[in-house]
């Protein structure tokens, strides 16, 4: 019975393109996988994008689109990278398919069957204008401890004080500039803090299936405080509408927090996978000796160590058997791998210049362990090792020795391969199952130093027989014929090894070797008397120019940014002839008989609306500007339209070739701008 595996990574939140963090995760749990199966696992990988929650709801909103607009177009966007770096999920899902609204609501009904879900009164900041409750990041006001003006509701960024929203002074809306106001709603909390979960908890997260530094971590949220209340909190799960989620039952107008639908993301991602290929979900699920394993960032420990099993085990389901926990990636100087920055080394751009996948490939699995450690990628670091490693001890093994079998033995290999060959290839294959334990311990780094230092064995045999010098001299064939068979054995091994992290290239091993796709078990095997073909570069080294390009600041800007070039110089007094307001948009309706116009109707603090015709309805629903900031040109003459006098314009940004780099975008000012104010 082939060993089961369901494997997933952690899901991406739905805002934006990968960063370099999540293509060393999905690196990390495809060559794990790609191990797995070589081993003959049966292993089903699957992700999803995580797309619910109020950033993304409020994302959506500013780019004039609908929340599942936005998140489709991010998913559209995942191919390439998932591709371009050889990771192969089996399935690529998102928790607003029918999937995971069903099962999320499957596992509440079960918690709350259980006595584990209680509603409380909760108070919170509502935005009047916008009409909703704030999370906390979209609260804004001086901080309570230091006076420091716009600071978020839950720390501030110059003392480091930490505190309620509701602490802020002079608190404002970040969506409308709104004050908010305290009001009270019911929420609906998880019961973490039932003994039966702690109890649970306890003895999932402590029985060796953690890695003894996160089982360490965890431990301390069990304490409990000098009153015996236990370290576990309840959960609050719910949200108030508006909010892109899914509804919870039997409670209309509020939603799971994103993070309760989160994680059930990686069973509906399962589930389409399973249906797919006419696989009974419940059945799979239920196999005893099935194995669930979850790659994950330290950044989210909590919710994989204590939510999730937890909702998992209460619902009557399956718990997972692991966590895999890493660290960050930094790069260079030791900072964080951030998007918020957008420092450090673009995905899309390294596909982009050429560089080869398998270079990065290599080196993370070089530098990855079983620990929650962070990696540093430094450049020079980089080609280095691929240099050193890849091309000079791996890929020369089959160039040096392909060339005199093809040219003086019609490409077939020798039988027999002489004492000296056959022991070292013994020796190679005698490293099998240490390779695999470290594989299978996450432990790359030490497997590819241990491949290198194989590769290094055979080099030396290679040195030792100089093959250039037996091609020279008559009646030394035989010798010529086994030495190189030796290499090309040696090199199916070392391919073999390599396969989990390298597979492009193992499939053009495979190709050029004429064998079929390798499996764990073939190092057992030998070639024999085995016609091989002819030998095809197999990887260049690192072009240092292109890496180089890889880490310099973005080109310069073309000479007509956004499709034009800079108007001619001016003076601020022509400047401030034209009057700039802040206007609030009050209403906005579609132009019958126009696809391209919207009438607004704006309120720029003159005791009266002005009416304005803009051309920006292909971009923007007209229900989604209601309450929002723009800027006007306040002093235009009325202009009379085919469909009304138009008293201004508002200020949008777009490219000047629509077709090249469609969107228009409505200018925005900051928050805490009021209606009137002039923009100068
Ligand atoms: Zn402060």
């Amino acid at each position: 019975m082939p060993r089961q595996l369901f494997v997933t990574t952690a899901l991406p939140y739905a805002n934006g393109p990968f960063h370099i963090g999540h293509i060393m995760e999905y690196i990390q749990a495809d060559i794990w996988v790609r191990f797995q199966r070589l081993r003959g696992a049966e292993v089903q990988f699957v992700c999803a994008d995580d797309a619910h929650g109020a950033p993304i709801m409020i994302a959506a909103e500013k780019a004039g689109q609908t929340p599942q607009q936005f998140v489709a177009a991010i998913a559209a966007g995942r191919r390439r990278y998932l591709d371009g770096f050889h990771i192969a999920f089996d399935h690529w899902h998102s928790t607003d398919a029918p999937e995971n609204h069903a099962l999320a609501r499957e596992i509440y009904l079960a918690l709350r069957k259980n006595e584990l879900i209680d509603v409380r009164v909760v108070e919170q900041f509502y935005d009047p204008d916008k009409g909703m409750f704030l999370p906390d990041r979209f609260i804004k006001g001086e901080c309570p401890n230091c006076g420091a003006p716009d600071q978020y509701g839950d720390n501030c960024e110059v003392c480091g004080a930490v505190y309620a929203p509701t602490d802020l002074k002079r608190p404002y809306s970040a969506l409308s500039g709104a004050t908010p106001v305290l009001r009270s709603s019911e929420h609906f909390f998880f019961r973490l803090s039932d003994p039966r979960c702690v109890e649970f908890l306890e003895a999932w997260t402590q029985d060796g299936r953690l890695q003894p530094e996160v089982a360490n971590k965890v431990r301390e949220w069990f304490k409990r405080d000098e009153a015996g209340q236990p370290g576990l909190g309840d959960w609050d799960i719910s949200r108030e509408a508006p909010y892109f989620g899914i509804e919870i039952p039997d409670a209309p107008g509020k939603y799971f927090y994103v993070w309760l639908d989160a994680p059930v993301g990686y069973l509906a991602a399962l589930k389409a996978r399973l249906d797919a290929i006419g696989v009974d979900f419940d059945a799979y699920l239920a196999q005893p000796e099935l194995e669930q394993v979850h790659f994950i960032g330290k950044d989210i420990v909590t919710f994989h160590t204590l939510f999730w099993p937890a909702m998992l085990k209460f619902s009557g389901r399956k718990v997972p058997d692991r966590v895999h926990v890493h660290g960050f990636l930094t790069v260079n100087d030791g900072e964080k791998m951030s998007k918020s920055r957008g420092t450090g080394l673009s995905p899309l751009r390294y596909l982009e210049l050429g560089l080869d996948p398998q270079w990065l490939r290599y080196y993370l699995a070089a530098k990855l362990n079983g620990h929650v450690e962070d990696i540093d990628f430094n450049a020079q670091d980089f080609v280095a090792r691929v240099d050193a490693d890849l091309v000079g001890k791996y890929v020369n093994i089959a160039s040096r020795a392909a060339g005199f079998l093809h040219k003086r033995f019609g490409g077939r290999l020798s039988g027999d391969l002489g004492v000296e060959g056959r022991a070292l290839l013994d020796g190679l294959r005698a490293q099998a199952d240490a390779l695999a334990a470290l594989y299978e311990a996450r432990e790359f780094g030490k497997a590819m130093r241990e491949v290198m230092a194989l590769a290094d064995r055979v080099n030396a045999y290679v040195d030792q027989h100089k093959p250039w010098e037996l091609a020279r001299q008559a009646g030394l064939d035989a010798a010529l014929h086994d030495v190189c068979s030796v290499c090309i054995e040696a090199f199916r091994l070392l391919t073999l090894y390599l396969k989990p992290v390298l597979p492009a290239l193992a499939a053009q091993v495979e190709a050029f070797l004429r064998v079929e796709p390798l499996h764990w078990a073939d190092h057992q095997r030998a070639l024999g008397a085995h016609a091989i073909g002819e030998y095809r570069h197999l990887m260049q080294r690192v072009d240092a120019q292109r890496l180089d390009a890889l880490f310099a600041a973005p080109p310069a800007p073309a000479a007509a940014p956004g499709g034009e070039p800079i108007a001619a110089e001016i003076g601020v007094d022509e400047f401030f002839k034209t009057d700039l307001r802040v206007a609030r948009i009050v209403g906005a309706e579609r132009v019958p008989g126009s696809t391209k116009l919207l009438r607004l109707t704006l309120d720029a603090g003159e005791g009266r609306h002005r009416t304005v015709f803009s051309g920006i309805a292909a971009h923007h629903a007209p229900e989604q500007l209601v309450g929002r900031l723009t800027v006007l040109v306040a002093n235009l003459a009325p202009r009379k339209m085919k469909f009304g006098v138009s008293e201004g314009m508002v200020l949008a940004a777009s490219h000047a070739d629509e077709a090249a780099e469609p969107g228009v975008h409505l200018l925005e000012p900051g928050p805490g701008a009021r209606p009137g104010q002039r923009v100068r």
